[in-house]
């Protein structure tokens, strides 16, 4: 192997990742005083947070009554009862103060008449435990990501928090069980980082391009996931994948669901208001997995619409055209650009698309990632937290409900650092030795010099096909097991990967390497996963399994992975029937009707 030599760095707190998640764990840490790096492999405002459009959730009441006990039986609802219930009465209970620290740091949310935040209609919010749609998600336009992120990087450089911009995290650097920081690549000079810290926080973002069709950035390769699975830890419930109802047909882009919650209506090849026969209360407002499974079925049966019948209408054309252009411009745009549609006049051909991982690093609400080995699963792993999407916490469960994911990023990225500010002592950093960062150098030289026959773009693109094909809305025992057997092949077919470009400046072949491999273990624990749960729940629609089973699968799954042989090792941990405080108390599960 080359000889490589580190530029070496001690921090109190290294955060890797600069979407909403990691800045606002930035912002509070450096707020409580810790010297406090920002880890980032792209500029911090190009995020995928970024692109988040509707907006954000939290019960503030503007447009009419709401109460976050609202919210959370929404949210325990929409998990399908997996998400853990102390973890949700936290999102909830604390979402308000969030929006309103938002909206004090200077996020330029849209507004009432009289002033207030303005808030629309989403998928799964109700007033008054199920009765019908709430007004919950706080918006600025449709470009709701956009204002948080560029506000949240604002208060982070005011608070001296250092940012680390295009440097790519590598590796975990563990001692016996503990995180005593990461290992990165600095991407235009080729140097390789040493960061030594008390405590590291992943924000790395969700891996939705293990799959073919995402609505998600190219980006988005679950990093951090892949360096919790080779420090030896488990990933939880990555078996849950989310498909949005409405990416653009062909292209895959996102039209938000704010769309449907301003009076928007998807229709199939007759016309019809196809929801209102499978969820006839909230229609339109479903949750995304009850919406993406009813287009899958009306396209199945033959009422898809355009020439091939395999798509959807998303109508908007009856709206007042002043609506869509004060409160939907983003997406008119796009969907101009990616569908040649002019949405005052036609509706948007949609089709549901990969958009969030519910599943990722286990963490209890404070942020600290769970499970130390030998334990129950409860154990904290000293050193290491992990929030936003790469986090699961579980307030998600089994299926996400829309807007509920930015209040999450900045919830727990506020808990993460109100907890750094209690276990983390500022002074001196651990030291760590060479034998710590042996592995990362191995696994990078070894691509780096990678000489096989097989280009990583080919590996990919079979990677992303198996993971659309066989891993989808719908899944039953066959399909999923021919992905796991796809998978094992590609694994042992990446052995003969090739990589053109030795350098180490701006090796974009690299970088794209060492994410293909990133994604290849998550996609390997997902589909593993899927196979192995056998009943349905949530966004896991197994036709073989059609029943939610509490009996013996109200339990999250953690999956380890053999680096060896590339194979999953699976174990549970019970989900949390317990609230924090007796202002709830736990929701016992029902059916989930809408
Ligand atoms: C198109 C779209 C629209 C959405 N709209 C909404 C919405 O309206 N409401 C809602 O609640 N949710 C929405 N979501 C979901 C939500 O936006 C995401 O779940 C959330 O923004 C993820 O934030 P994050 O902080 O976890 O990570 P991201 O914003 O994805 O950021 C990840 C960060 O990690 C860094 N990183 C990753 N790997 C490495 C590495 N190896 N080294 C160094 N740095 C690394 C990246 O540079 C980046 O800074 C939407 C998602 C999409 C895709």
């Amino acid at each position: 192997m080359a000889a490589y030599a580190f530029v070496d760095h001690a921090y109190d707190v290294v955060v890797v990742g600069a979407g909403g998640s990691g800045l606002r764990a930035a912002l509070g840490c450096a707020q409580a005083g810790l010297k406090t790096a920002c880890v980032t492999k792209v500029f911090p405002t190009r995020s995928h947070t970024v692109a988040a459009q509707g907006g954000i959730s939290a019960a503030l009441g503007n447009m009419g009554e709401d109460d976050w006990r609202w919210h959370m039986f929404d949210t325990v609802k929409g998990s399908d009862w997996l998400g853990d219930q102390d973890a949700i009465e936290y999102l909830c209970r604390e979402a308000p103060k969030a929006v309103y620290e938002l909206e004090h740091w200077g996020v330029p949310f849209s507004r009432t008449d009289d002033g207030k935040i303005y808030q629309r209609a989403f998928g799964g919010m109700t007033r008054n435990f199920g009765e019908g749609p709430v007004q919950r998600t706080c918006a600025a336009a449709d470009r709701t990501g956009h204002a948080i992120l560029h506000t949240l990087y604002g208060q982070s450089v005011r608070r001296q928090v250092e940012f680390f911009i295009e440097y790519f995290a590598l590796d975990l650097i563990m001692d016996g069980g503990e995180c005593r920081g990461v290992t990165a690549w600095k991407l235009d000079d080729g140097t390789l980082h040493r960061f030594r810290a008390k405590l590291v926080i992943l924000a790395t973002g969700g891996y939705g391009r293990a799959y073919f069709s995402a609505t998600s950035a190219h980006t988005c390769t679950g990093d951090g996931n892949a360096m919790v699975l080779r420090a030896g830890l488990p990933l939880q419930d990555m078996e849950f994948v989310q498909f949005h109802p409405t990416g653009i047909y062909g292209a895959g882009c996102l039209i938000t669901e704010g769309v449907r919650g301003e009076g928007g209506y998807l229709t199939n090849s007759e016309g019809e208001r196809f929801m209102e026969r499978y969820a006839p209360t909230v229609k339109d407002l479903a949750p995304r997995d009850m919406v993406s499974r009813s287009m899958t079925i009306e396209i199945r049966e033959g009422r898809g619409v355009g020439p091939n019948k395999d798509h959807i209408y998303l109508h908007l054309d009856h709206l007042d055209p002043a609506v869509i252009h004060e409160r939907l411009p983003g997406i008119s745009e796009s969907a101009k650009i990616f569908a040649g549609v002019d949405v005052t006049k036609e509706p948007i051909p949609v089709l549901p698309t990969v958009h969030y991982n519910m599943g990722g690093i286990p963490t209890n609400y404070r942020g600290e990632v769970l499970t130390k080995a030998g334990g129950d699963h409860s154990q904290v792993v000293p050193g290491l937290m992990a929030v936003g999407e790469a986090a699961c916490v579980s307030v998600h469960g089994a299926n996400r409900l829309g807007s509920n994911s930015l209040i999450d990023l900045v919830v727990f990225g506020r808990a993460a650092g109100l907890r750094a500010a209690e276990v983390v002592q500022p002074g001196a950093v651990p030291d760590a030795t060479p034998a710590h960062t042996e592995a990362h150098l191995d696994r990078f030289d070894r691509f780096r010099n990678a000489s096989g026959g097989t280009p990583t773009a080919a590996l990919r693109l079979k990677m992303q096909k198996a993971m659309q094909e066989d891993a989808a809305v719908f899944r039953d025992g066959p399909s999923l097991q021919s992905g796991v057997d796809r998978l094992a092949a590609i694994w042992d077919e990446s052995r003969d990967i090739g990589v053109t470009d030795r350098g180490m400046i701006w090796n974009t072949d690299l970088v794209e390497t060492l994410e293909y491999d990133n994604l290849l273990g998550q996609a390997i624990v997902t589909v593993n996963g899927a196979l192995n749960r056998t009943e349905s729940r949530g966004a896991h629609a197994r036709e073989d399994f059609p029943d939610r089973n509490d009996a013996e699968w109200m339990k999250h799954t953690l999956t380890w992975l053999d680096l060896q042989s590339g194979r999953p090792v699976i174990d549970y941990r019970p989900v949390h029937n317990f609230t924090l405080t007796d202002a709830v108390s736990y929701i016992e599960p029902r059916a989930r009707k809408y």
